[in-house]
């Protein structure tokens, strides 16, 4: 693969660098060789292929940090219903009667809607997790994925001593992927046993590979794991041995300040869902608090069943507000603390070195903002553009591994008809189980 060398009226090369007016990236084999001011790098690689956007912002590739994409498939299904009711009474009585089709199918359609929304990244929990990884390398972006585990009978892999040798073979077939990592997934401490999640813990030792579990979500669950065991849900997982470097600990809404101290000093991530949490009344986690204890934060959607999109854009904005809201103090979170999260601190999260910020030796993920959308005038400020006003539809182009997905806003790898169409009969059957 030749030079390519892309400039736009800015880059962002990451949260906490200052935006490149009318700058460039140079790209060869999928990694970024040079970065800097357009006219400069013009000059000092004359033979690079050009692409100009005149009125573009390039950022980072965003990173959703947690979600289960072929739940896209459930969107609508169940509304206004506590987490519980929701999970126990709707979701888990479709789920028991799950296609590993319906999976394939959902997948492509989350992976339309998150390319529109610049996302090159993401980590998923989910069942059939192999028709997550087809769509994955059909589309041609990257995934830290796991087939989600718990102590009852799963539709896909069926007693849990399936689940365990299905999550270490993919262990071992997905080793050295260049888009696909696998975590291990335990559901929750409150669907998962603690011996099961020390199980997992072993798998993760094992392999070097991330622990991807939910905790802390609400207050039902804070009662039953203090029920069952005594202890909060991220003191039990500690005690076990589950909070360290590897630790995707998901949700924390009710995290205490022991348990931020706890995560902090094992230099655990922290994902953050902010919608996800207020539709199912969970709460707001305590997000200021987790970023001044120096925890790793990064941001997700959840599932688009619960949120009901796959929107970065509008994840970060309502991170930020809602807690400039709750704390009666516009000061007390920075657009920049927040884009971090959707980038970098994502990345970081899910094991991914070498993305996540556009820097020399990094691989080229990376979206265009289209500026001339009327809603992204005028440009004072990118980095207030990027969190407060762009939307999903925002992005025209998208690149992964230096490899543009997505051109013009044409996603160049899916049939976007055919999802429809698969997505429309799909309907039909989930239908007649909640009917
Ligand atoms: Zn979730």
């Amino acid at each position: 693969m030749g030079e390519k060398l892309v400039l736009a009226k800015w880059i962002v090369p990451s949260a906490y660098e200052k935006p490149i007016r009318d700058g460039g990236i140079l790209i060869k084999d999928g990694f970024i060789l040079d970065i800097g001011l357009g006219e400069e790098l013009k000059v000092k690689y004359p033979n690079a292929n050009k692409e100009v956007f005149k009125s573009g912002i390039i950022i980072p590739g965003l990173v959703n940090g947690h979600t289960h994409i072929p739940m896209s498939i459930l969107r609508g299904i169940a509304e206004d219903l506590s987490l519980m009711t929701w999970l126990h009474q709707y979701i888990f009585p479709v789920e028991a009667k799950l296609k590993r089709d319906w999976v394939y199918w959902g997948s492509l359609l989350s992976i339309i809607e998150m390319i529109r929304s610049g996302i090159t990244l993401f980590c998923d929990m989910y069942l059939f997790e192999e028709e997550v990884i087809k769509a994955v390398e059909e589309a041609g972006v990257k995934a830290l994925v796991g087939e989600g585990l718990f102590d009852f009978p799963s539709p896909s892999y069926g007693p849990l001593e399936k689940g365990f040798e299905l999550t270490e073979s993919l262990l071992k077939n997905f080793q050295n992927h260049s888009l696909i990592k696998i975590a291990v997934c335990p559901h929750t401490l409150y669907t998962c046993s603690s011996e099961t999640v020390k199980r997992c813990i072993k798998l993760t030792e094992k392999y070097g590979v991330k622990l991807h579990i939910h905790l802390s979500e609400n207050q039902e669950e804070i009662k039953v794991v203090k029920e069952r065991y005594g202890k909060t849900p991220i003191e039990l997982l500690y005690d076990i041995g589950g909070v360290n470097e590897n630790l995707i600990a998901v949700h924390g809404v009710k995290i205490t300040p022991k348990e931020i101290e706890l995560m902090a000093q094992a230099k655990a991530s922290f994902v953050h869902c902010p919608e996800s949490n207020l539709k199912l009344g969970s709460g707001i986690a305590p997000i200021p608090e987790v970023i001044k204890a120096g925890i790793n934060l990064a941001l997700g959607t959840d599932g688009p069943a619960s949120n009901n999109d796959l929107d970065m854009f509008s994840e970060m904005r309502t991170a930020s507000l809602i807690q400039k809201g709750v704390k009666e103090d516009p000061t007390v979170i920075t657009a920049k603390d927040i884009f971090y999260a959707a980038t970098e601190g994502g990345a970081k999260a899910l094991g991914f070195s070498d993305t996540g910020k556009l820097a020399i030796g990094y691989k080229a993920d990376l979206a265009v903002i289209d500026l001339s959308n009327h809603s992204l005038q005028p440009d004072y400020n990118p980095f207030a553009l990027i969190v407060y006003t762009a939307k999903a539809g925002c992005v025209s182009h998208l690149m992964v591994d230096g490899r543009w997905i997505m051109k013009d806003y044409k996603i160049l790898h899916i049939d976007e008809d055919m999802v429809i169409e698969q997505i429309d009969r799909i309907k039909t059957e989930v239908w007649e189980i909640i009917t």
